[in-house]
């Protein structure tokens, strides 16, 4: 089976693992610091904070944007449900904006309509998803933030290594806090992990707490007088959300090779755009506002043009040993969504597009034989 998404991990990442099993720190030691300071210095961040996932990245980010319950987070359908959960986990209510047609992305026009609803529940946060790789139009995005006063979190899980606006994703430029995923499958890898970057030191240590069981050692962050070298307090309720050393060192060792791995999805996406371009599939838009990562290479079946369906076609391409995949079935239609009310058909749209996507495999480490293969494999299940 050729994967959708598979890890690159090489003679450098083992040594750097090794080396952290060999020293004194498995984790809370040097490794963490250094991961952070080189992914906020490739971004151009001011601080980052590496957890576990970026599933704890979000709550936390969540977390120090002050989420609370009866308050509001949008983010767009077409996501992983660790977009949504996050405002959950605060108590808080969630509700989402529709994408955009041709980028999958959360549609800056339709997040203006329904800001500008005098009937809606305004947001206090809203999470964007550079679905993908390919960035929001977060300059929209972040005007409608500013006028009704949204803390704006990226989730870019999808978008390390891409860029908007000239700038890496990450530099915080359009958002408050920006999200990315080291899981083995996403552009980088730590196993598990994740990140929140972000400009803002007020931000930061509200992170470093909810990281960490809401416990400092910061003498200025304190509550009580210092009772003497051993003291800490614990000033809020947080987690043990931490990353280990381990994990940080596979971390630096990757970041290495991160332009590397952007360079050969690039090169790959651009290749299946050629040897794709005359079946009846929709090829992915890319806006000129940005350069796309490249997580994922999606298609969706152009229906006029042919009438299997989508469900046939994928299981076809499964059983010729095409690791096919589908991002994302829209997360309001996920039964514990449905059982906070939300209906078919409140998002058209994503909805529309889940109907028809393919999402095809695409890693740094793929050959081009293997997208031959998946492309031959695409031919003959559409009849071309
Ligand atoms: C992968 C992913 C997550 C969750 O990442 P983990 O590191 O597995 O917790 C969140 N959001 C999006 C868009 C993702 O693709």
């Amino acid at each position: 089976m050729i994967p959708y998404g598979h890890q690159d991990i090489n003679r450098a990442d083992i040594e750097a693992v090794v080396r952290v099993l060999q020293s004194d720190w498995l984790t809370q030691g040097p490794d963490i610091e250094n991961f952070e300071k080189a992914v906020a210095d490739y971004c151009g961040a001011k601080y980052a904070v590496a957890v576990n996932s970026a599933t704890s990245a979000l709550h936390i980010a969540c977390m120090a944007a002050g989420l609370t319950k009866g308050r509001m987070l949008w983010t767009t359908p077409n996501t992983f449900v660790a977009s949504s959960n996050c405002g959950l986990y605060c108590g808080a209510d969630v509700s989402f904006v529709d994408i955009n047609p041709k980028t999958y992305n959360l549609d800056a026009d339709e997040l203006k309509k329904k800001i500008e609803q005098q009937d809606q529940q305004k947001p206090d946060v809203i999470i964007p998803v550079h679905f993908s790789g390919q960035a929001c139009d977060m300059k929209a995005i972040a005007a409608l933030a500013k006028e009704h006063h949204v803390t704006v979190i990226e989730d870019a899980s999808h978008a390390i290594g891409g860029e908007y606006d000239g700038k890496k994703i990450g530099c915080c430029e359009y958002s408050d806090m920006t999200v990315f995923s080291f899981h083995p499958v996403k552009i980088i890898t730590t196993g598990e992990g994740g990140m929140v970057l972000t400009n803002r030191t007020d931000l930061y240590n509200k992170l470093l707490l909810a990281r960490s069981h809401g416990i400092t050692r910061d003498k200025a962050l304190m509550l009580e007088p210092d009772e003497g070298p051993w003291y800490y307090e614990q000033v809020d309720l947080g987690y043990n959300y931490r990353m280990t050393d381990l994990q940080a060192a596979l971390g630096e060792s990757q970041l290495k090779r991160i332009d590397e791995f952007v360079a050969k999805r690039r090169a790959l996406a651009a290749r299946y755009d050629r040897l794709l371009a005359k079946l009846p599939v929709v090829r992915p838009y890319q806006a000129k506002d940005g350069a796309s990562a490249w997580h994922l290479y999606v298609i969706q079946l152009d229906t006029d043009k042919t009438h299997i369906a989508r469900r046939e076609a994928f299981e076809q391409l499964r059983e010729k040993g095409i690791g096919v995949n589908v991002h994302y079935i829209p997360v309001h239609l996920q039964p514990y969504y449905r059982q906070l009310g939300f209906k078919e058909g409140a998002y058209p749209v994503a909805e529309q597009y889940y109907s028809r996507a393919i999402t095809l495999p695409l890693y740094a480490a793929m050959s081009e034989a293997q997208q031959d293969a998946v492309v031959a494999a695409l031919r003959e299940v559409l009849q071309q």
